[in-house]
């Protein structure tokens, strides 16, 4: 059963085709981080009209790799929401016709639950319960995945995302777009002690976010800094500012997953490619008697086999949506 997963939800237009769910036969996924690079952060517009541009060429290569013909799909799973509504509509304009041309069932996927069912790409054997930290660009929640298409959001941020906080400080501290990825590189090479931050752990019992004070917090340093004619050390800042979210988003997952009662805990999110976050999960995760599924990087940020594998869950339990399935900028889990 060969399920065409097609994901224009952002700044990547991906296209992958996935056998059974599981297997990714291919996974063509095309940024346009050169094109929004220039603009410091995504301009909408310009993502809309390249997704145009790229769409079809897109499917051709995602055809072509996987060594199929149209005619081989059973089922088309595309991103209907959350995202830049500009964006998702080419999309689901490009689901819809080929839907209607060729006779093949649709259905339209929750962004987030895509990253979740990354997992299901990377394990073979992974079935939920479980738990799940979902940490992306637009998004910071931990869940509860109680079966393949349920989950009960048990927190998430109340301002900035986590992706997003290290977008805004990379800007700041004149790391350029993305900002993820150069700051995971540039904590390498620093401190995590050498400035504090504080850490913002809200109520008790609480396993809401906030990051935008994180977010100040650095800003404040770095004006103060520059007023003493000091010069900004971005390693040590890079390093101090992500083990300020890290402690927190860790501290939170951990104690989620141990109140919940689970034994099992996924990530998911483009956030979640991060090399720090992986490692110091991992050592949560083993002191704690858990076991931590991480997809890799390039399953974490956005593609299309990770809608295909919702689609394919999502179409076993609901059936096909009609031709006149619409894109949502906000679409709950
Ligand atoms: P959402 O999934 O919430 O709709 P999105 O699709 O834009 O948002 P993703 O593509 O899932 O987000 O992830 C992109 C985000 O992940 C960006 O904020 C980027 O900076 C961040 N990111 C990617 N790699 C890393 C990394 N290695 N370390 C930290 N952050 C990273
Ligand atoms: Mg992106
Ligand atoms: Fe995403």
């Amino acid at each position: 059963f060969i399920t065409m997963g097609i994901e224009s939800s952002c700044d990547e237009t991906s296209i992958a085709l996935v056998a059974d769910g599981r297997h990714i036969l291919s996974d063509v996924i095309s940024s346009q981080i050169s094109i929004h690079t220039k603009f410091g952060g995504v301009v909408p517009e310009i993502a809309s009209r390249h997704h145009l541009q790229n769409i079809n060429r897109v499917m051709e290569r995602a055809l072509e790799e996987a060594d199929i013909t149209l005619d081989e799909v059973d089922l088309i799973g595309v991103t209907n929401g959350p995202g830049l509504i500009g964006a998702l509509v080419i999309g689901v304009a490009a689901a819809k016709a080929l839907s209607f041309a060729r006779d093949i069932p649709l259905v339209g996927v929750n962004h987030m639950h895509g990253h979740v069912s990354a997992n299901y790409l990377q394990y073979e054997d992974l079935e939920p319960p479980f738990m799940a930290l979902i940490i992306s660009g637009g998004h910071t929640n931990i869940v509860e995945v109680t079966d393949y298409n349920t989950c009960t959001v048990l927190g998430g941020t109340r301002d900035d995302a986590a992706g997003e906080a290290y977008d805004k400080v990379a800007r700041v501290i004149g790391l350029g777009y993305p900002g993820g990825p150069k700051m995971d590189r540039a904590a390498r090479e620093g401190n995590p002690d050498a400035i504090h931050f504080k850490r913002v752990y809200l109520e008790k019992g609480s396993y809401d976010f906030s990051f935008s004070g994180i977010k100040t917090q650095v800003l404040n340093y770095v004006n103060q800094e520059r007023q003493k004619g000091r010069e900004i050390n971005v390693p040590d800042l890079a390093a101090s500012f992500q083990q300020a979210l890290l402690d927190v988003i860790i501290q939170k997952t951990i104690a989620a997953v141990q109140e919940r009662g689970e034994k099992r805990v996924v990530m998911a999110g483009g956030v979640s490619a991060n090399s720090h976050l992986r490692e110091q999960m991992q050592a949560a995760c083993d002191a704690n008697g858990i076991r931590l599924y991480r997809p890799d990087p390039v399953l974490c940020t956005d593609n299309g086999a990770m809608i295909a594998a919702a689609a394919y869950y999502k179409y076993q339990k609901k059936g096909p949506d009609g031709l006149d399935l619409d894109a949502y900028a906000n679409l709950p889990l």
